[in-house]
């Protein structure tokens, strides 16, 4: 499983795989941001700028290499004692399991979001799903009194033609009969 843990410079969220700016309040950062965080500042008047934590001692905060060599690996523990380097290990761990959990808040607050975002989405269609609804039965109704009228008006004019056609037909058969 590969799962790298990301910057945690505000918005950086940069992937730190190699290289990364590690403190002892379990925050980590890229090169870019360690270095205009940490390099320039005066000794003792360091602060994480994750969580505002003072870092003080020279080991608050370090440049650790994420992928060390076999060599380094075999030595950096070599000779303490087994509670130190279970201790050290037990450290390490810590700061890897408060990674994770932020991570994981983190995305819980994205899906909470992107959740609370559809419902609205939602929400909206549906109005306007009833907006359409009521304006296509609003025509319905409409289409229907027009046809009611066309065809009350149609009736009239037969009416109307067949009143003047009577004086037609009786001049006609009078033209006829004589
Ligand atoms: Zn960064
Ligand atoms: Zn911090």
């Amino acid at each position: 499983m590969t799962l790298d843990i990301v910057c945690n410079f505000r918005k950086c969220r940069r992937s730190l795989s190699s290289q990364a700016w590690v403190t002892t309040c379990s925050h980590a950062f890229c090169v870019e941001h360690g270095k205009s965080e940490f390099r320039h500042n005066a000794e003792n008047s360091l602060t994480c700028p994750a969580c505002g934590n003072e870092l003080r001692d020279k080991f608050d905060v370090i440049q650790a290499d994420l992928k060390p060599s076999e060599t380094f690996k075999s030595i950096v523990l070599a000779g303490l004692k087994p509670d130190t380097i279970m201790d050290v290990a037990m450290r390490a761990m810590s700061f890897w399991s408060y990674q994770i959990e932020q991570e994981t808040l983190y995305q819980e607050t994205l899906a909470k979001h992107s959740k609370e975002k559809l419902q609205c989405l939602e929400e909206a269609s549906t109005i306007n799903m009833k907006k359409l609804h009521a304006e296509l039965e609003g025509c319905k109704r409409k289409i229907t009194t027009l046809q009611t009228e066309f065809n009350k008006k149609r009736k009239q004019t037969e009416e109307l033609n067949a009143k003047k056609a009577i004086p037609v037909i009786v001049m006609s058969l009078w033209i006829f009969l004589n």
